[in-house]
């Protein structure tokens, strides 16, 4: 069968499997894209082949085309045993979230790419606001993925989540001293707290959460009490807090949970030793959930390998890869049925924040300007 993917690709083709262990350049943009400069273009491109009919095996092509802003080995890994399943090649081009749907915007119907993928709940969003994905219509995937982790319209499909917790000394918190996002603010953690950069996406779209949840007055008082309780200057990533506690420059730390998970089987043994003296607690259990945030991939809305890419997620959302996503890279699968790794299972279940992840980027610009107000770095 002749592959309809547009020859334009050849040309300029870069394919990059960049290997990348560590996390961050996916959250450590200051200048995602939020729905501002929105071309006409955009809106004008017409896709006759964008229709809601479930997608049959006959229009399988040869490969599939990913803009991905995710950067891990796991990813690669389930990419070349998606390869070797299915004869279904998988090219992978690594960027920016924001450049990336930029350049879906410019490239239009032109461009090769089937699937945008990325982490943040509220980049996902702005992709579906920028028009450039189209529904995923697959009665496997719906069976895979609980109705809260996909888009109301099927734009993208959550494929892994995170947590973004409260780590603290084991040695020297306690954790019944612990309860809540907002109690970091209060006096009680005073020169004791570690948090990396307002700038960066994962500590804004906990903002946003926060924002959605408890308003933005409440919200730039919680971020002023957070600036005040910093044991240092806001530096480095999640990793890095954690270092910070076990070096005794703070007590505790907000941070995601999978790093705890790398660092736990690091080749690094100084890492290791971090992950075993630091313990995660979920706040607000009693009210308002824990923040979580979403990996997800959208169809793109002229994907050329509409079929494929379609397959491709649903082989990324059966329990097989979300166990391997899980237990290699500390996620959380999005498909109830994957089991959990050990690690997962012993800091147990936990309740979650209810708050579409539209108010990430719906917040995003207040979170820049309430950290610019009250001096968090
Ligand atoms: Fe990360």
């Amino acid at each position: 069968m002749v592959s309809k993917s547009r020859k334009v690709w050849m040309l300029g083709l870069v394919f990059i499997l960049v290997l990348l262990t560590a996390c961050g350049s996916a959250g450590s943009n200051d200048n995602q894209a939020n729905g501002s400069n929105t071309s006409a273009e955009g809106q004008q491109e017409q896709n006759d082949s964008n229709t809601n009919e479930p997608v049959s095996e006959e229009e399988l092509t040869s490969e599939v085309n990913i803009y991905t802003a995710r950067h891990y080995d796991v990813d690669a890994e389930l990419y070349a045993q998606f390869t070797e399943e299915t004869g279904i090649q998988v090219n992978v081009i690594e960027g920016k979230a924001p450049e990336l749907i930029e350049r879906l915007k410019r490239e239009g119907e032109s461009s090769p790419a089937d699937l945008f993928i990325t982490v943040d709940g509220g980049i996902l969003h702005t992709a579906k606001a920028e028009g450039v994905l189209q529904p995923v219509v697959s009665d496997v995937v719906d069976a895979q993925v609980p109705a809260e982790l996909r888009d109301t319209d099927s734009h993208w499909i959550g494929l892994s989540t995170r947590a973004r917790v409260i780590a603290y000394a084991k040695d020297r918190v306690n954790p019944e001293e612990l309860s809540t996002y907002e109690d970091l603010a209060s006096d009680k953690w005073k020169g004791r707290l570690l948090v990396r950069s307002s700038s960066n996406l994962y500590n804004q779209s906990l903002m946003a959460s926060l924002i959605a949840l408890n308003g933005e007055e409440a919200t730039e008082q919680w971020a002023a009490g957070i600036a005040a309780n910093l044991a240092r200057d806001p530096e480095g990533g999640d990793r890095d807090q954690a270092k910070a506690i076990v070096a005794g420059v703070g007590d505790v730390a907000i941070m995601n949970t999978y790093y705890v998970g790398h660092m736990s089987v690091s080749d690094d043994a100084e890492e290791v030793k971090v992950a075993e003296q630091i313990g995660v607690f979920f706040p607000n259990q009693d009210s308002t959930g824990t923040h979580v945030n979403i990996s997800g991939a959208g169809l793109t809305k002229h994907a050329p390998n509409k079929a494929a890419a379609v397959k491709l997620i649903e082989y990324l959302t059966a329990k097989e890869a979300q166990e391997k996503f899980s237990s290699v890279n500390f996620e959380y699968p999005v498909n109830p049925d994957a089991e959990w790794p050990e690690l997962l299972q012993s800091w147990g279940t936990f309740n979650k924040q209810s708050v579409d992840f539209a108010a990430y980027s719906e917040y995003n610009p207040k979170t820049v300007e309430i950290s610019n107000k009250v001096g968090w770095k």
